[in-house]
């Protein structure tokens, strides 16, 4: 875990550079996203996970720290489906059990995690039909998920929407934050967001 702002961790993986986030506040945490790394749950006992997109990277290691809520979008559907994509990188099939969001939300909700304020916004589909952007206002970080990329292209599957991706990115740029954490690779500032590429577009 790297301390990347007060109280504020990101934890990178070799394993197609995935990127978590933990944030914590006084005697409470919250995971961003579970990812692909059991073992991560010997470590920290997050009392909330928030899936940022049901892609299976994002989402296979649930399980591992129950019991907690799972905070997604309303969209956000965990099913066996997720695991077609999975196959196409990993022979071996998933021993896990898939773990559905247990608290959904629309728009905007805001978490009390031990004293602090966190905030997820739904903007708008672009990665995907649920995108879920995690914003920590007191030191102005924002978590983007697979939004943003860094080392890599920004990825479009066929559930992306890229005619609208840039206005989402408009919206996490318009809370002003001081670091984006992307789903894959290192955090980034404003201007890299501003100067990426659009997938697909
Ligand atoms: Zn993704």
């Amino acid at each position: 875990m790297i301390e990347i702002a007060d109280g504020v961790f990101i934890k990178r993986h070799t394993e197609l550079d995935l990127t978590l986030g933990y944030i914590t506040g006084s005697g409470d945490s919250l995971l961003v996203d579970s990812g692909m790394d059991y073992a991560l749950a010997q470590e920290i006992r997050p009392s909330r996970i928030v899936l940022t997109h049901n892609h299976f990277d994002h989402v296979l290691a649930t399980e591992a720290f129950l019991p907690c809520e799972v905070w997604a979008h309303e969209d956000c559907v965990v099913d066996e489906e997720l695991l077609e994509s999975r196959a196409v990188y990993y022979s071996e099939p998933f021993e896990g059990k898939l773990i559905e969001p247990t608290h959904t939300f629309r728009d905007t909700v805001t978490l009390d995690v031990g004293g602090r304020r966190v905030d997820l916004h739904h903007f708008g589909p672009a990665h995907s039909s649920h995108d879920v952007i995690v914003h920590v206002p007191d030191v102005d970080v924002v978590f983007a998920g697979d939004l943003v990329e860094e080392g890599a292209e920004a990825k479009a599957g066929t559930d992306a929407t890229p005619s609208n991706w840039r206005a989402v990115l408009d919206r996490i740029l318009d809370l002003n934050p001081r670091i984006i954490v992307p789903g894959h690779g290192k955090p980034v500032d404003a201007q890299f967001v501003r100067e990426m590429a659009i997938p697909g577009i």
